[in-house]
């Protein structure tokens, strides 16, 4: 969604070093936004972000920060309004996997994985609706006092043995993002996800680095690609822009048809 949908807009995107992060925080910055690029210890892919998006005419700066970690978080949204007065789009997207069968999962696999998928995207979304509350609608800005957009996945449905870790994050995030616009549509916060599919990007790498494991992937996505960035940050764009205003407390799934279970498409 290249254009002007998002001018005079600020946002936030975690994890924007890199993989949806980054080509969330691109489309954003087309579409007009100026946008805080949140990374966790990738410096120079941060500063790639921010150069590219100043490329394309919009302002951005790179904040270093844990997700996980309180007071990195209330920096990040401090740092934010420092800079850019207010904050209009806040996209928790950072996330990582740590993978063991159920059985053979330590407690800090399972507790690192709650900490940056779930927790992180519990202390953006808290310093977010308190800034949202505090700003109230802009003016000639947007119709919503803010925008949140949780970056989920197809695992908040479809279980996934072996990422339990990963798994419960997801489906956390789902009850999280529902709680939250069922108790602040009220003060026009709008609250939603996306859930990506089969992405290519760093966290999955392991699984693609074969031909083989490439056609098996395929075979979980009815459409025939491997998606890209650029389609989860066209979506969170459109999510963000007044275009979608009466959505609220929904997740959409941009997956190319994955969560449709097309093992089943003969006789399952
Ligand atoms: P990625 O590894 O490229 O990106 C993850 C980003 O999170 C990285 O930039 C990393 O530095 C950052 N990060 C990790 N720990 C952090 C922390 N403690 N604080 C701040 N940042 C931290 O992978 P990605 O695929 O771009 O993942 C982005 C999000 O998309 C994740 O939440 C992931 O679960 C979700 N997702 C990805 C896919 C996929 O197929 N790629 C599918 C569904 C959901």
């Amino acid at each position: 969604m290249e254009g002007t949908t998002l001018n005079n807009q600020i946002a936030i995107v975690t994890g924007a070093s890199s993989g949806i992060g980054q080509g969330i925080a691109f489309a954003l910055g087309k579409a007009g936004a100026k946008v805080v690029v949140n990374y966790h210890s990738n410096a120079e892919g941060a500063q790639e972000t921010v150069e590219k998006l100043k490329s394309f005419g919009t302002d951005a700066i790179a904040v270093k920060g844990d997700v996980s970690k309180e007071q990195d978080v209330i920096t990040l949204f401090q740092k934010a309004i420092a800079m850019f007065d207010a904050v209009d789009i806040v996209v928790p997207n950072a996330g990582i996997q740590i993978d063991y069968k159920l059985h053979e999962m330590a407690l800090e696999d399972w507790q690192k994985v709650i900490d940056i998928n779930l927790t992180g995207q519990f202390l953006c979304a808290r310093e977010a609706v308190k800034l949202f509350l505090k700003q109230g609608v802009r003016d000639h800005i947007s119709k919503a006092a803010g925008k949140l957009i949780h970056i989920s996945s197809v695992h908040d449905v479809i279980p996934w043995s072996g990422h339990v870790n990963y798994a419960a994050s997801k489906g956390g995030i789902d009850m999280l993002m529902k709680s939250i616009c069922q108790g602040y549509a009220v003060d026009k916060i709008r609250c939603n996800a996306i859930s990506p599919g089969a992405i290519a990007t760093k966290i999955n790498e392991n699984a693609r680095d074969t031909e083989e494991e490439r056609k098996e992937m395929l075979k979980l996505i009815p459409y025939g690609r491997i998606g890209q960035p650029k389609d989860i940050g066209e979506v969170a764009a459109w999510l963000a822009s007044d275009h979608s205003d009466y959505i609220n407390g929904e997740t959409i799934y941009v997956d190319g048809g994955m969560t449709t279970y097309p093992g089943f498409k003969g006789n399952g």
